[in-house]
């Protein structure tokens, strides 16, 4: 089996409109064929199609209420026994344990306004950031998940004006902003690590599994363009990811740690570049 890609496929873009889900599945959109989740509970999920619907499902376009999966009559649809935090549903929970986005294709048959007109249309990434379970209508559990766009499209508007009282938009321009981040690297980094943290050694567990945190030493994006590789990843708890990024410990040449006890955990397979290390102690400490 090919391996799971979380984020953008390549040369795919937000917007991009398939005929049916062969195709989709063809251009590994979504893989699976039929299954409106694709993903496992040991990964994640990596896209979901939305077509149909349940009952308990919103779409308000950047945010979406996502229904769980399973407990229904396959020929009724209605809702027989609880739904459970399991398989795809536990998928959708490791995603946002993980910070995994997830891709959300909308289908024509999908009941909301913002479904395309026909076939199935990528609509781009979303985060999953809570998740959540409610009695349903027919008295079970159902799980609910809160999906929220990742990235904002910009629209760029040029208007040129003809005379003082007349404005004419000329042109329209749509660009996307793509962050560029490499979903299968923070994966990796929890794993060599066993998700405990390398300053305490903490593990935390959650209904979802172990839960930890991929810092970058020198931060992404503007001004500091850190790189997205796995020399510029640590693994950390959430207490000391915070504490990381905003200067409350840094750490020296030989990894000892600054303002803290003890010394940087390094696995012998994970190589740290100190360029890095320098440039977070040069930048964020006081
Ligand atoms: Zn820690």
């Amino acid at each position: 089996m090919a391996e799971r890609i979380f984020g953008h496929i390549p040369n795919i873009i937000e917007g991009d409109v398939f005929e049916n889900r062969i195709e989709l599945s063809h251009n590994k959109v979504h893989r699976p064929t039929q299954a409106g989740i694709s993903g496992s509970q040991k990964e994640g999920a990596d896209s979901i199609v939305l077509s149909g619907g349940y009952e308990d499902d919103q779409d308000l376009g950047d945010i979406i209420i996502y229904t769980g999966h399973g407990g229904r009559d396959l020929n009724t649809k209605k809702q027989v026994t609880h739904q459970i935090l399991s398989d795809k549903n536990l998928a959708l929970a490791i995603n946002c344990q993980n910070g995994l986005p997830v891709r959300v294709i909308r289908g024509a048959n999908h009941k909301s306004i913002f479904s395309p007109e026909f076939g199935y249309r990528y609509d781009g990434l979303y985060n999953v950031v809570n998740y959540w379970k409610i009695k349903g209508k027919a008295g079970y559990d159902v799980w609910l998940f809160r999906l929220e766009k990742a990235e904002t499209s910009i629209h760029k508007f040029e208007v040129k004006e003809d005379s003082p009282n007349y404005l004419k938009a000329t042109r329209t321009t749509t660009t996307q902003q793509r962050i560029d981040r490499d979903y299968n690297l923070t994966i990796r980094i929890k794993e060599i690590y066993d998700f405990r943290c390398q300053v305490c050694n903490t593990k935390i567990f959650t209904n979802a599994g172990f839960y930890a945190e991929a810092a970058h030493i020198k931060p992404l994006g503007e001004p500091h363009n850190g790189p997205d590789t796995l020399d510029n990843l640590l693994c950390l708890c959430p207490n000391h990811h915070v504490m990381f990024d905003y200067g409350g410990f840094a750490i020296d040449e030989d990894f000892s740690l600054i303002d803290l006890d003890g010394k940087l955990n390094i696995k012998p397979e994970h190589e740290i570049n100190r360029e890095f290390v320098r440039y977070h102690r040069e930048h964020f400490t006081i």
